[in-house]
């Protein structure tokens, strides 16, 4: 926790740049040392224009023995232009290398960073996801990521752009100490009103990533959606929410510029009325004499030297408290979205307790109450006992918290109250990693990668040979599809599975779970896609994986869950009747209505089943 507290950018640069700190180090040194040759042009030109334009002194250059300056005017011109050269090319070879250096180390860092990111949103639990959308998180991964360069370029210019002050005014003050401290007021100025600059920035360009974010999980939506979209023929719509979204991150983005632009304007002013200061104050002090209380003598050339350094001293000074306050509070926005990405604490090792040893699969519900929001129960004091090797379906209608029911078990969220065993063993003293290991699921949308049919239905155990494949796509039903398929196991299934049907894909996902071969296996709506006769070779599978696996089906064809060994009816998060198909419709309760309602008696369903709104409208679901 007192991790969260510290600075973001100093935790960032402390873990990720901390690997590269003797390129980064090495890169500042040659940076900073480019400066000196920066300032010696104008410094020469000075004492040229003083020693062979007007002759009004010796040439002399400061911390240059006399010895090594030669004599002879002609001498003395090549000698400067030699100097010149000498400086420009040193500056440009320094500068080239420091660039080198740290814009490499730049990009290691943010790959590292970019990776560890990665890692830390695929260990979140599903709260977390719940909570933030997929565009968010996309955001977090792609643009703040990057943006992480604007922090590295605004900390390197600092650095240059210190470099370069500190050097122009130690020159300066070498030159003339009187007219230095004058000019030295400009800075004090600015940083002040650069302060109070970068205060307003930052909440602005906290609102910008913000806005970022939600225009990318509208965008998702939409593409995510696309089939749905195009098929209400609601582009335009759907346009028109983006565009709500867009006018939103616009609005973040005019305040950040507003502000940006009328600082600018500030520090324009306040650098140009410094710099016509200077000159009419230094050329009042050439032509007369120290005014006021100065005392050293000014002249021409050394003036020009001087608004020569007053511009290189102006420009970063400038450039400091206008681009780089900006680039920083940009960064500094985006580094604060991936430090909390980064740190944030709903993960799957959170709460890691020992590893949970499953040997029968024998699942038992106490007494189990959850809610997803504090308000209202979803699960109700749900009791219930699966002993090993039975296939126990569940149904109830839609809303009901079936799949809810199910994800408690994989620790997906833990119970308000009340406690889930396997085995005996509390679930919720164990770690979330061996609990999931211990169970096989296929959901209701079931999640094909982009890769070949072989590679996805060994997703959870990439060396599984080829006969232990062909074995799990057998029992799925999928097999024959499968060799139909051009290029059979090796057929490519398309970004999420998209070459393939729904009912393909679920028995992929089948096939999946199975040949993980977990204790456990839990089927959500695993047929509500495939026609009768796959369902039935599913169903098949189930009952012969159930002799060995403890095995919860999800189901709104109650056909499918027939030959359960017991089936739990669920209405409203209550557990409200359990027992065998038989056993259940010589209750005549709710189970006995559904199934009327699926096999077409429709008169004969009770008035109060009808009145509890087709136990909430499900009626077209379990007639599907
Ligand atoms: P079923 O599987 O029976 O259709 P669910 O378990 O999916 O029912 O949902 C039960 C209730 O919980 C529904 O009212 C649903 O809106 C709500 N719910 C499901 N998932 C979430 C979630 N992630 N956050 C908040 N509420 C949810």
């Amino acid at each position: 926790m007192s991790q969260r507290t510290q600075h973001p950018i100093a935790q960032i640069v402390g873990t990720y740049a901390r690997p590269y700190a003797s390129r980064f180090s090495a890169g500042i040194f040659l940076q900073l040392l480019a400066r000196i040759p920066q300032r010696v042009p104008a410094l020469v030109i000075g004492v040229a224009v003083d020693a062979l334009l007007i002759g009004s002194a010796a040439y002399t250059l400061p911390l240059v023995p006399d010895a090594w300056i030669p004599t002879g005017q002609t001498a003395q011109f090549w000698f400067t232009v030699g100097l010149l050269a000498l400086a420009v090319s040193l500056r440009g070879g320094l500068d080239w290398l420091s660039a080198l250096l740290t814009f490499g180390a730049t990009v290691d860092t943010i790959h590292d960073v970019r990776i560890a990111t990665y890692d830390a949103v695929l260990g979140l639990e599903m709260g977390y996801f719940d909570d933030t959308g997929s565009g968010s998180v996309m955001s977090v991964l792609n643009n703040d990521v990057n943006n992480l360069r604007n922090l590295s370029g605004a900390l390197t210019r600092a650095i240059m752009f210190g470099g370069q002050v500190v050097v122009a005014y130690a020159f300066m003050l070498l030159l003339n100490w009187q007219l230095a401290l004058a000019v030295g007021l400009f800075p004090v100025v600015l940083a002040g009103g650069g302060r109070i600059y970068s205060r307003l920035l930052e909440q602005r360009y906290t609102r910008v990533r913000e806005q970022v974010g939600s225009v990318n999980d509208r965008l998702g939506d939409a593409i995510d959606g696309i089939s749905t979209v195009k098929a209400f023929t609601k582009e335009a719509h759907e346009s028109r929410r983006l565009a709500a979204h867009s006018r939103e991150y616009l609005k973040a983005n005019w305040s950040t510029v507003r502000l940006r632009v009328g600082f600018d304007g500030f520090s324009w002013s306040l650098s140009n009325l410094t710099h016509a200061g200077l000159l009419l104050f230094g050329g009042f002090w050439v032509l007369n004499g120290p005014p006021l209380f100065f005392t050293r003598e000014l002249t021409a050339g050394t003036l020009f030297t001087f608004l020569m350094y007053t511009k290189s001293f102006l420009a970063p000074v400038r450039a400091m408290s206008t681009d780089v306050i900006d680039a920083y509070e940009n960064g500094h926005a985006s580094a604060k979205r991936v430090y909390d990405t980064l740190t944030e604490t709903r993960t799957v090792d959170a709460d890691d307790g020992p590893d949970i040893a499953v040997t029968d699969g024998h699942v038992a519900y106490e007494d189990v109450t959850f809610s997803y929001t504090g308000d209202g129960e979803t699960i109700s004091g749900v009791s219930f006992d699966a002993r090993p090797g039975e296939l126990v379906g569940v149904v109830g209608s839609t809303g009901a918290g079936k799949s809810t029911l199910l994800k408690l078990l994989f620790r997906f969220y833990d119970p308000d109250s009340g406690t889930i065993r396997i085995d005996g063993r509390a679930i919720q003293s164990h770690s979330i990693r061996s609990v999931r290991d211990a169970i096989g699921f296929v959901s209701q949308d079931p999640f094909l990668f982009d890769g070949t049919v072989r590679e996805n239905v060994a997703y959870a155990e990439p060396g599984a040979d080829h006969e232990r494949i062909v074995r799990a796509a057998k029992l799925a039903g999928a097999h024959e599809f499968i060799t139909d398929l051009d290029a059979g196991y090796d057929t490519e299934v398309g970004e999420r599975g998209v070459l393939l049907s729904g009912g393909q894909r679920q028995r992929i996902a089948i096939a999946r779970a199975i040949l993980h071969d977990p204790d456990i296996l839990v089927f959500d709506e695993a047929t509500s896609h495939v026609d009768n006769e796959t369902e039935i070779r599913i169903k098949e599978s189930f009952d012969s994986l159930a002799a060995d696996h403890t095995t919860f089906v999800i189901a709104h064809r109650l056909s499918t869950v027939r030959d359960a060994d017991r089936i739990l009816v669920l209405d409203d998060g209550e557990l409200v009747e359990e027992g065998t198909h038989e056993g259940l419709l010589d209750r005549d309760g709710i189970y006995a209505d559904l199934w009327r309602v699926q096999v077409g008696e429709f008169d004969a369903v009770s008035e109060s089943f009808v009145a509890d709104g087709g136990a909430r409208e499900s009626g077209r679901e379990v007639g599907r």
